[in-house]
């Protein structure tokens, strides 16, 4: 099933959740709705289900309007983050639960519902535990429970607000690598909301990153995590050093780093205007003497290497910086806490901003650093920094297995 969103508003007691959201979700694609909390993704999956009603704009399954069709004809199956069960229910009888309230005519005969739901126990790998209650169960089975009882209906969209939320970082892990699987094995039409950019990253074919009720880029993956469309996505979908600076003859200058283009956008627009520097982690270079490349001073303040990468904590400018190298690389600059290191930018994100308080920015990809031409008169000072660095930790909940 195709499920078409056309321009879709919704308005809460004058509080915009929706703002002209638009997007399309191909027959048997995985999607991700991935955006901070508050930014509509659950208003998005409830009117995809028919639980919420826009204001402006359609929902379209296969090409047909659905609106003013209730829940129930829809054909979804929805999967939340507090376990829906039925705690006086086993689980067989939760599984069943969507048979066995159907109409007498579209109601499987008890046989009917029996293999049934043995078939889905095998699917969920909890064949055998059909007589416990939910109460008996950890965190994890009870989804996989959840999601049985969703599919049983044999739904044609299958709809998962924060699924895994409550779960601890081990179990969502695993229960990842499952679903994944699971979709592979059944190809149903998947929406699955969640805040959390690895979950995103890693489990759907395409993802939709929301912000303020808006979508600010959607794609493959690995499309979004390179080619970010915008600060707001950079930032998101992982840890970024950001750095304060200007653009100068086209190329981005941030105290003593100088940065040309290397990829899409270009500088020359946005000349002598302020600009933000965004480097990734795993992009920040750290060299043990400046070797004549551009590059920043920084002192080592901790180094975490219980990881595949080892994190070093860096000092700038008064400033806190995060890189990632290999434990190799590590090796080979022996720095200790205390003491000095150069860091360059291998590859970036510079962005600058035009129009009434930047209401246009530019997201332009620089490479690693290079001098400005001699004829600037000066060499940019390292005093043209004016603040680092936000790294967002990256969100693991932690709750009851
Ligand atoms: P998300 O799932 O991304 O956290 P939601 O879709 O739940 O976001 O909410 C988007 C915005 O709409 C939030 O500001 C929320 O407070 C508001 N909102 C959602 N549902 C209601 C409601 N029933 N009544 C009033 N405000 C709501
Ligand atoms: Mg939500």
């Amino acid at each position: 099933m195709t499920i078409t969103i056309d321009n879709v508003a919704k308005t809460f007691q004058a509080h915009s959740a929706l703002n002209g959201v638009s997007m399309e979700v191909s027959d048997g694609a995985f999607v991700a709705l991935l955006g901070p909390s508050g930014s509509g993704k659950t208003t998005l999956l409830r009117i995809i289900a028919g639980l919420e009603f826009p204001d402006q704009g359609s929902v379209f399954f296969d090409g047909a309007d659905v609106h003013g069709q209730p829940v129930g004809r829809r054909g979804v199956g929805f999967v939340f983050q507090h376990y829906a069960l039925f705690r006086h229910m086993t689980v067989f009888e939760n599984i069943a639960f969507g048979l066995r309230v159907r109409p007498r005519r579209a109601r499987p005969s008890r046989s009917g519902i029996r293999d049934k739901v043995h078939e889905l126990l095998k699917l969920i790998q909890l064949e055998g535990l059909e007589h416990r209650y939910p109460s008996q169960l950890s965190g994890g089975q009870r989804q996989r429970v959840a999601l049985a009882r969703a599919l049983a209906i044999e739904p044609k969209v299958l709809l998962l607000d924060e699924p895994f939320g409550a779960l601890d970082a081990r179990v969502r892990q695993s229960l990842r690598r499952w679903l994944r699987r699971l979709h592979e094995q059944i190809h149903v039409t998947s929406v699955f909301v969640t805040h959390d950019q690895e979950e995103a990253l890693e489990l759907a074919d395409r993802v939709v990153v929301m912000n303020h009720g808006k979508i600010e880029q959607q794609g493959p993956p690995d499309e979004v995590f390179h080619r970010p469309a915008n600060a707001f996505v950079m930032e998101f979908l992982g840890n970024v050093n950001l750095f304060h600076g200007r653009i100068e003859q086209g190329k981005g200058v941030f105290g003593p780093l100088v940065l040309d283009r290397n990829g899409n956008g270009d500088l020359r627009n946005g000349d002598s205007r302020a600009a933000r520097l965004m480097v990734r982690p795993h992009d920040l270079e750290l060299l043990d003497h400046a070797n004549g490349q551009p590059s920043l001073e920084a002192k080592v303040l901790r180094v975490q290497a219980a990881g595949a990468l080892v994190r070093v904590e860096l000092e700038a400018q008064g400033q806190f910086l995060q890189a990632d190298i290999s434990h190799e690389r590590w090796r080979e600059l022996r720095v200790a806490p205390g003491e000095s290191v150069f860091v360059s930018p291998r590859e970036s994100k510079v962005i600058h901003c035009v129009g009434s308080r930047g209401s246009r920015c530019g997201l332009v990809t620089c490479g690693s650093a290079a001098m400005l031409t001699p004829h600037l008169g000066q060499r940019p000072s390292a005093s043209g920094i004016t603040s680092v660095l936000q790294v967002r930790q990256r969100t693991v909940s932690m709750g009851p297995a």
